[in-house]
């Protein structure tokens, strides 16, 4: 999976992901990240990436010009689905991810700043709008970083040993809406004890728990 960022603040990405399941994901070539500065693609001669808005209005809005150039120059090499990371989008679901990650093959995420970005850019260029909840951030990169972590994850081998995508009890519990408690090591913590039966070993045992304590 190919994932292509847009964003004034290519830098937010490097230290998330040059961590754990992203980081080896990355080193397997079972994805590939590559982040874009827009500002680079600003013809203004300071690298100006944003203005007033018509009509009046408090803040700014980011300018057409380099949005629009940034994704011409992208999608010489990703012609795949166009996602804008707004408030206004539908709200994004493990089954969105599972969607994103079964359908598409390229995705370019643009990250808004300020006010937002110009609405003629969305009109012509964004094939989809996603909102990851119903608050306002300052900008798109956390929203784009949630998308790639939570669409990485399903990749067939991105989990490697530690689970697998199929056997993922969240995935699961999200369409059923419940899940288990998880516990570890140790069995006694502050005289907490975990449930004597997830120690036993008896597999069967251990799933009817599970089933029983679904919530
Ligand atoms: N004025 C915009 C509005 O009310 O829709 C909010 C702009 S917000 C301050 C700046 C940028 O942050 C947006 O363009 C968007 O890319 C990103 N953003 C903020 N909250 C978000 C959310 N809940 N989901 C996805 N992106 C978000």
């Amino acid at each position: 999976m190919r994932f292509d960022i847009l964003t004034i603040f290519p830098e937010i990405f490097s230290s998330y992901l040059k961590e754990s399941i992203i980081k080896r994901a990355l080193k397997k070539g079972l994805i590939d990240i590559h982040i874009h500065d827009i500002r680079k693609f600003s013809k203004d001669k300071h690298r100006k990436v944003d203005d007033i808005p018509f009509g009046g209005g408090a803040g700014m809005v980011m300018t057409p010009q380099p949005l629009f150039d940034t994704i011409k120059h992208v999608k010489k090499a990703n012609k795949g689905h166009v996602i804008y990371l707004t408030p206004q989008g539908k709200t994004f679901t493990q089954i969105k991810a599972e969607n994103i990650s079964k359908k598409h093959k390229e995705i370019i995420l643009i990250c808004g700043r300020y006010e937002g970005i110009d609405y003629r850019v969305r009109e012509a260029l964004v094939d989809e709008e996603i909102s990851i909840g119903k608050f306002v951030l300052t900008g798109g990169e956390l929203p784009a970083m949630i998308i790639i972590d939570a669409v990485s994850r399903l990749i067939p081998n991105v989990l490697g040993k530690e689970k697998s995508h199929l056997e993922d009890s969240f995935s699961k519990a999200f369409k059923r809406k419940k899940e288990y408690p998880s516990y570890t090591r140790p069995a006694i913590f502050k005289n907490m004890k975990v449930p004597e039966i997830l120690t036993s070993g008896n597999h069967k045992k251990i799933e009817e728990w599970r089933k029983k304590h679904l919530k």
